[in-house]
C-alpha cells in the first residue's frame, strides 16, 4: 500500500506508517475492500447488508459505504455527469482506503458504470485488497424490481443520465466475482463473497 494521494503543486512523501500492515494485528483478518458494482436494482444493497451481516457473525469488523449514502453526505454537490460520477468513484475509493488501513473490511455499494473509473479505484486501493464483485441482473429484471421506482422516472424523462437507459454501463471483464442474481438466491451470493474471503485469508 504504497499509494499518496497528490493535489496539485504539493510536495507530499508517504511516511511508512507501521500500521500498514497486511493484517491487523488486533483483528485477526486481512483487511479488504469487497467493491460491488452493478446498474439500479441488481442487488448491490440488498447483497451488501446480507454479507455485513455474514461477516459480523464470523466475528469480523466490517464498514458499508452505499452510494446512495454517499450522495447525500461526502459527495452531495456531485451529479451524474461523466466527470461528477468519476469524482464520486474517486472519493469514495479514498474513504474505503482509509477504512482498509484502519483494517476493515469494507463493502461498497456503487454502480460506478465506467470500467476506467473502476480500475482507477483499483490503483488507489491497492490491487492485493480489490474485490470487484459484478452483482449482474438484466436490464428487464432490474427494471422490473425496481425498489426505488427510478426506472419508472428515467423512462418517464423525469432522471436523465440513468444507467442503463440513457447512460452506459461497462461490463466488468475480469471481476473477481460474477454473481448472476437472477440465478442466485441473496444467500447463494453472500457465500460467493464469503468464500472469496476465505480463500484470501488462507493466501501466505
Ligand atoms: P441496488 O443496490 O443494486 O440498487 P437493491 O439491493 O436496492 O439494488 O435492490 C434490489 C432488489 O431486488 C431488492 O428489492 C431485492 O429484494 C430484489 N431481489 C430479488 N432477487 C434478488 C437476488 N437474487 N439478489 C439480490 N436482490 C434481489
Amino acid at each position: 500500500m504504497s499509494y499518496v494521494a497528490q493535489g496539485p503543486g504539493q510536495n507530499l512523501h508517504a511516511f511508512a506508517f507501521s500500521h500498514l500492515r497486511a493484517e491487523h494485528p488486533r483483528m485477526k483478518q486481512r483487511p479488504l475492500v469487497i467493491w460491488m458494482t452493478g446498474i439500479s436494482a441488481s442487488g448491490k444493497s440488498t447483497i451488501a447488508d446480507a454479507l455485513d451481516i455474514a461477516l459480523q457473525a464470523q466475528g469480523r469488523f466490517t464498514c458499508i459505504v452505499d452510494g446512495d449514502s454517499v450522495r447525500g453526505g461526502l459527495c452531495r454537490d456531485l451529479g451524474f455527469t461523466d466527470n461528477d460520477r468519476e469524482e464520486n468513484i474517486r472519493r469514495v475509493a479514498e474513504v474505503a482506503r482509509l477504512m482498509l488501513e484502519a483494517g476493515l473490511i469494507v463493502i461498497v455499494a456503487l454502480i460506478s458504470p465506467s470500467a476506467a473509473s473502476r480500475h482507477y479505484a483499483r490503483s488507489i486501493i491497492g490491487n492485493e485488497s480489490f474485490v470487484e464483485v459484478h452483482v449482474d441482473a438484466p436490464l428487464e429484471t432490474a427494471e422490473q424490481r425496481d425498489p426505488k421506482g427510478l426506472y419508472k422516472k428515467a423512462r418517464a424523462g423525469l432522471i436523465k443520465n440513468f444507467t442503463g437507459i440513457d447512460s452506459r454501463y461497462d461490463l466488468p471483464i475480469f471481476p473477481e466475482v460474477h454473481l448472476n442474481t437472477q440465478a442466485l438466491s441473496v444467500e447463494q451470493s453472500v457465500e460467493a463473497i464469503l468464500d472469496w474471503v476465505a480463500r484470501n485469508d488462507a493466501r501466505t
